[in-house]
């Protein structure tokens, strides 16, 4: 039994088998074989190794003739690899102990030879991918036609990967996969978002999971904590089947306890709670939780496929969006693709700094069609229901200019087109960017709303990538610089009479509502699952007691220290949630 520790992103224990995907994407199972088969096997494993290095000899020749004899070295080392006697004799070793299948026993004696080089402190430690490389070509011999997809898993599984894009993270069987466990991320990547959106327990950041797991091991996600347990002891595994079991029993009782309770702090003040989603089969779960609209929907997961969806289908997604919702407002975020979310393929070129790059409104000033196309669609949904277009991204107030001529030219065409449509739809803007925190009353004069994107907002305060986990210790919500800029947009949107709603995560974070609310916020937009936490939060406090605990976050110097005191304050609330991972080991403020 091994436990590795990582960054807790989505809540919930989940125990399965491992599903280890690589960059191919297909499963190593863990198979016992019979006594009788271990022959076969080791058969097997060698004849994948010989079709393995015939492949590698014949590129050999190739790449020769091409590039000539220095672009051969690292295939040459591949071949060394193969032939290495200690490799074989681990394979068969694997084969022999279980008996297991020979795909298990290759990936078994990969992660030893990994963990060998990884280790190493000569410069051969910058050979893991050559390796990796070696496992895949014997994998994909081993499994030819039989490749168990992960779009036709059988049975549950634990994803284990180095990365997950947000796209097949969205694609997954939730009824297959119960949990994820991956090297790379931080909390507020989209992957990690997704994760949580589809209450799939997941834990980011863990490193080298891939290079400790191997296909087909029995692995605890326990997404609460942090942690992934490796083949864990039969205790450890009962143990957790009872957390498992009080977790969804306590999830159960306050979904149902809070469902239909409003949203109000002790002294009667309202605070509105809306949805963000990325599909719109996720509404449906959205109202079951309680939300009362929806405050981000993330329209970029259309593009699922990387195709660019018609007018016509996107016309049909809005609105069902807002039927499904049946009367509150749907809040259509438009196309933030790029950084870390997927981008059509073409669409734009590969990058130094994708986050500070060509993404989002950006990106869609430069594909007019396609903002146009978005835009044409939603005003045509909009006649089904209340609908509101955010524009992403905002740094300045030239973009939100442009943006709205260009929403003007899309009405003057829909209107020559004698096409039915709502011309007058609410417009607003995220605050994601510091630019555009630091000039929220210039900004105000412009639109309707303001929805602060926090996951962003930090990154770019911070200068911390919300998707590298070697520096999410530094990703702080409880930073100084993050709450007075919150405070400033707060106090423009009240100055000026717009709704200032939050959609990042923030929001979704037991220890942040207190001192939201005590800002001011009155709008929270989050992951439907949070939902009745949020609600318990809010009616469980006073305004005044909300004040009370912002002023000393705001005097507070340090993001530790609030960090610490922001989570005792919301512990009576939610002792499960307050997630526990603080690097910094200071005294709480007082
Ligand atoms: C944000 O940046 O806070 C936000 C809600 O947008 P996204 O996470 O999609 O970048
Ligand atoms: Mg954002």
């Amino acid at each position: 039994m091994r436990i590795k520790k990582g960054i807790p992103v989505s809540p919930g224990i989940a125990q399965a088998p491992a599903f280890l995907i690589d960059t191919e994407e297909f499963a190593i199972s863990r198979q016992r074989v019979a006594k009788s088969a271990i022959p076969a096997q080791i058969d097997r494993f060698k004849e994948a190794k010989e079709k393995a290095s015939e492949e590698i000899r014949a590129l050999i020749e190739v790449v020769e003739k091409e590039v000539g004899s220095e672009g051969v070295a690292i295939l040459q080392m591949h071949l060394v690899l193969l032939a290495d006697p200690d490799f074989h004799a681990d394979v068969e070793k694997w084969i022999r102990e279980g008996p297991h299948n020979a795909e298990y026993a290759v990936s078994r004696a990969t992660r030893t030879v990994l963990k060998r080089f990884l280790s190493s402190k000569s410069f051969i430690s910058h050979r893991g991918s050559d390796i990796r490389d070696m496992e895949h070509r014997l994998l994909r011999n081993l499994l030819g036609s039989q490749k168990q997809q992960l779009a036709d898993l059988e049975s549950e599984v634990v994803i284990i990967a180095r990365d997950l894009t947000p796209s097949l993270t969205a694609s997954f069987d939730r009824t297959r996969v119960r949990g994820i466990a991956i090297d790379l991320g931080g909390k507020t990547s989209h992957t990690a978002i997704i994760a949580r959106a589809l209450g799939i327990p997941a834990v980011v950041g863990l490193q080298d999971v891939t290079v400790d797991v191997s296909g087909g091991d029995m692995v605890i996600v326990d997404g609460t904590g942090g942690k992934v347990i490796i083949e864990p002891s039969a205790p450890t595994q009962e143990g957790y089947r009872e957390r498992e079991k009080r977790y969804i029993e306590f999830e159960q009782r306050i979904e149902f306890e809070q469902k239909d309770l409003p949203a109000e702090t002790l002294d009667g003040h309202k605070i509105g709670l809306s949805a963000n989603i990325e599909l719109v089969e996720e509404i449906e779960t959205a109202a079951m939780y309680g939300a009362e609209g929806i405050g981000l929907y993330r329209t970029e997961f259309l593009f699922l496929d990387g195709v660019e969806p018609e007018e016509r289908l996107q016309i049909d997604t809005y609105r069902k969006a807002v039927q499904a919702l049946g009367g509150g407002d749907v809040t259509i975020r438009t196309l933030d693709l790029g950084a870390d979310k997927l981008t059509p393929d073409g669409m734009h070129s590969r990058e130094k700094n994708p986050f500070l790059g060509c993404r989002s409104i950006r990106l869609c000033f430069e594909h007019m069609d396609l903002f146009k196309t978005q835009l044409r669609s939603i005003l045509q949904a909009a006649v089904h229901g209340p609908i509101r277009i955010m524009f992403p991204m905002i740094s300045a107030v030239e973009e939100v200019r442009q943006a709205k001529l260009i929403l003007e030219d899309v009405c003057e065409d829909l209107q020559r087109e004698n096409v039915t449509f709502q011309a007058d739809v609410p417009l607003g803007i995220m605050i994601e960017v510091p630019s555009a925190a630091l000039i929220p009353d210039i900004l105000a004069e412009e639109v309707d709303f303001f929805s602060i994107g926090t996951n962003d907002l930090i990154q770019y305060t911070l200068a911390v990538d919300r998707t590298n986990e070697r520096v999410a210790n530094l990703y702080q919500p409880a930073h100084p610089a993050n709450f007075r800029l919150l405070r400033e947009v707060i106090k423009a949107g009240e100055r000026h009479g717009i709704e200032v709603s939050m959609c990042g995560e923030m929001a979704s974070e037991i220890e942040y509502v207190i001192p939201l609310i005590g800002l001011g916020l009155r709008e929270f937009s989050l992951v439907p699952t949070m939902i009745p936490d949020i609600k318990k939060v809010i009616r469980s406090v006073t305004l005044r007691y909300c004040q009370e605990v912002t002023e000393k976050v705001m005097e507070s110097p340090d993001a530790g220290r609030t960090e610490i005191y922001l989570r005792e304050v919301a512990r009576p609330f939610r002792p499960e949630l307050v997630w526990g991972n603080s690097k910094f080991e200071k005294k709480p403020l007082t």
